[in-house]
Parts: C-alpha cells; sequence; structure tokens
C-alpha cells in the first residue's frame, strides 16, 4: 500500500474523444470520466496504449505499469489476455496495465526488443523491472506481486 495517494497519477488517452487526460489511479474505484467528453474512462482493465503515447502514459507514469504487447493473430497472446484482464482488475489503482498492438507499434516494439509475442514488460519510474516471454502466469504474477 502507498501512503502518497497523490503521487499516483498517469495521463491516459480518452478510447472516445482522444484527448489526454491526466488522472488520479487512486481514486480508480471512483468512476473516472473524460475531462473533455465525460464520458468514462475504465482503469479496471488494461488500456490500449498507441506509439506515440508510450512515453507519457507509461514512461512518465508515477505508478508501475504492466504493458502487456500483443497481436491480433497470436494464438498464445489469448491465454494471456484473461490473465492480464484479471491481474488489472486486482490491482486498480496501483498499476496501471496497458496494452500495445505490435502490428501498430512497430518502431516501439523493436526499441523495446520484443522478439516474441505475447511479451509483458513491467516498468517502474520509466524504466523496465521485469520481462515475461509467452505463458508465465507464475511469473507475471511475482513480477507484478513485487511492485505492490
Ligand atoms: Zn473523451
Amino acid at each position: 500500500m502507498t501512503t502518497s495517494e497523490a503521487s499516483a497519477v498517469v495521463t491516459v488517452r480518452c478510447p472516445f474523444c482522444t484527448s489526454l487526460n491526466k488522472v488520479d489511479l487512486s481514486r480508480a474505484a471512483d468512476c473516472h470520466e473524460c475531462g473533455e467528453c465525460k464520458k468514462p474512462m475504465l482503469l479496471d482493465r488494461p488500456i490500449r496504449v498507441e506509439e506515440q503515447d508510450f512515453q507519457i502514459t507509461v514512461l512518465e507514469a508515477t505508478v508501475p505499469v504492466l504493458v502487456y504487447f500483443y497481436a491480433d493473430w497470436c494464438a498464445p497472446c489469448k491465454m494471456v489476455a484473461p490473465l492480464v484482464d484479471e491481474l488489472a482488475s486486482e490491482h486498480t489503482g496501483r498499476v496501471l496495465f496497458a496494452k500495445i498492438d505490435t502490428d501498430r507499434a512497430q518502431q516501439l516494439s523493436l526499441a523495446q526488443n520484443i522478439r516474441g509475442i505475447p511479451t509483458l514488460i513491467l516498468f517502474s519510474e520509466g524504466k523496465e523491472v521485469g520481462r515475461s516471454v509467452g505463458f508465465e502466469p507464475e511469473k507475471v504474477r511475482s513480477l507484478v506481486a513485487g511492485v505492490t
């Protein structure tokens, strides 16, 4: 548990109107709404992050971020997806869960040295602190447990 609740701020893009919102994750249990279009921002599940938002949403987050690199055609990714969903709802407010479509973020995938999917990378304070490749539920759980 963190005592500095005010520092759990992340910047995420509204999936409806695409404006960037600063969100205090320590209040994620409340229903957040977009500052522009007032539609709900659901943070108890992985949020889709595009390549251009990786810096601000993942690297500049003040909470750890677990990033799930996947592709729609990837069968093993479909095994990992429910695990990511489950962890996201378990750790709402303490860890941000992001998903990145590697087909849409090829430069970024290269820069992050993604050699196979699914790959899960845990970032803390802008640095990689752990990585899991393939279906490794125990490893992923312990990675997330290590930062919460
Ligand atoms: Zn919006």
